[in-house]
């Protein structure tokens, strides 16, 4: 059997993370058996549906990296839904009232839902009321035009939230009114929220675009929202060609996944430190001209060897892209923004003189050869002359270079800041009284 999986979304709003694992697995699962994944765009209801929803939902899933091979919208696809409704109204399967038309459903039927991931789930006829199909304005319904779209478009399984289980059995209803054969169904349980209540817009912006302006990496959020709701043993980390190769319906658990950022954010960090860090550079360059002085043109002039460095040296103690540029403002800054006092809390008279002798003595250094290991050299040297070493120095100067007390290692540091900011900084220093 040829596998033909869709992603149905409703263009009313932004992609979220519910909308964007329920597109992953389904992407996963077609990726994985060699089948097609097909983007469907619901938007029969006009007066909710935006052409800058679905601007954001195909944004969205680029920039996640789910790729479609097939791309429909359902207002551009009524002509179908006319023909079969005319169909179903000529065998007495649907009726007209008050200028809609309505599905019959029919007595004392039971409808049996095999259903791939929550297992055999019964309706009784009894149980479901007749639907509108087509509005009295003539657009079609969610159900009827799903249904004719997936049997027209030969999907395979019908994957999707469990918040349209209850949908399922009128769907089959109008397959059986039709003889065709339903596809397979599998129901994704809903992600919770940390107070495990639905998760929605209550719980902050869960939006895709939310995530990527946040400086979460596609990758990271490909894995996390994998594993809401899936598993494999107990790996974690996962890149999407292992997610693709391992993903399985049957792994998908029966109850509902939890949202823990911390977790999103401890994922993405481990794709921070995996990725190729030049790869990395490129992705940074626009939170670097939003969180640091630098512009476009000193950018652009930057050689990217230093760049790369940098983002080396940062992505061990960031998380995101976005804290990864913010912390690296005391490379790009003129001067920094900060007072006095934390370098009071390391300066003395005696170390205030010593950094005062380094920066007159790293002046001296010719720009290509302001670098760690020289710098190492030199500084080293020079505070063995006086009988002094690294740890007398260390931290006033790394408070006085980048305004933090923590920063990648002193000499890198400095490499990365450039010659002509770390002897006017260490000078800084050295002027400061101390108290
Ligand atoms: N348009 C529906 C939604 O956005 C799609 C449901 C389905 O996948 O059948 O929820």
């Amino acid at each position: 059997m040829t596998v033909r999986v869709r992603f149905a979304p409703s263009p009313t709003g932004h992609l979220h993370v519910g909308g964007a694992r329920t597109a992953l697995f389904n992407w996963l699962f077609a990726r994985g058996k060699d089948g097609d994944f097909i983007l469907r765009i619901e938007d029969t209801d006009q007066t909710r549906s935006t052409e800058e929803s679905i601007d954001q939902i195909k944004e969205s899933l680029s920039w996640m990296g789910l790729t479609w091979d097939e791309y429909y919208r359902q207002t551009e696809r009524s002509g179908k839904y006319e023909e079969k409704a005319e169909l179903l109204l000529n065998k007495e399967r649907v009726y007209e009232q008050e200028g809609a038309l309505w599905f019959r459903i029919p007595d004392g039927e039971s409808v049996l839902i095999d259903d791939l991931v929550l297992g055999k789930v019964n309706y009784e006829t009894e149980d479901l009321k007749d639907f509108v199909i087509r509005r009295s304005d003539g657009t079609f319904t969610y159900n009827f035009a799903c249904t004719i779209d997936d049997s027209e478009m030969d999907i395979s399984h019908v994957m999707r939230g469990d918040d349209h289980l209850n949908n399922t059995p009128k769907q089959v209803l109008v397959y059986e009114a039709l003889d065709i054969d339903p596809p397979k169904f599998a129901h994704f349980p809903m992600i919770l929220g940390e107070d495990h209540k639905r998760l929605s817009k209550r719980h902050g912006a869960t939006s895709v675009l939310n995530y990527r302006r946040k400086g979460i990496l596609p990758e990271g959020l490909m894995n996390f929202l994998a594993r809401l709701g899936w598993s494999h043993g107990d790996q974690e980390i996962f890149s999407p060609r292992e997610l693709i190769e391992y993903f399985s319906l049957e792994a998908v658990g029966e109850s509902s996944a939890v949202f823990d950022e911390e977790k999103l954010l401890w994922i993405n960090h481990q794709w921070m430190k995996r990725k190729d860090p030049e790869e990395l550079v490129n992705s940074l360059t626009k939170f670097l001209l939003e969180e640091t002085p630098v512009s476009e043109v000193q950018l652009n002039k930057l050689d990217n060897t230093r760049l790369t460095k940098l983002t080396d040296h940062l992505r061990e103690r960031n998380k995101t892209l976005r804290q990864l540029a913010k912390s690296s403002d005391f490379v790009f800054s003129r001067e920094l923004d900060y007072d006095d006092t934390p370098i009071k809390e390391y300066l003395t008279e005696e170390n205030g003189e010593l950094v005062g002798e380094l920066a007159t003595r790293l002046e001296k250094l010719s720009e290509e050869n302001f670098q760690s290991e020289k710098l190492e050299e030199i500084t080293r040297d020079f505070l063995a002359s006086r009988n002094k070493d690294l740890g007398d120095i260390a931290q006033v100067c790394r408070v006085g270079l980048t305004g933090r007390e923590v920063s990648p290692g002193l000499f890198v540091t400095m490499e990365l800041i450039g010659k002509d900011k770390v002897t006017n900084r260490l000078s800084r220093v050295a002027a400061i009284t101390p108290t």
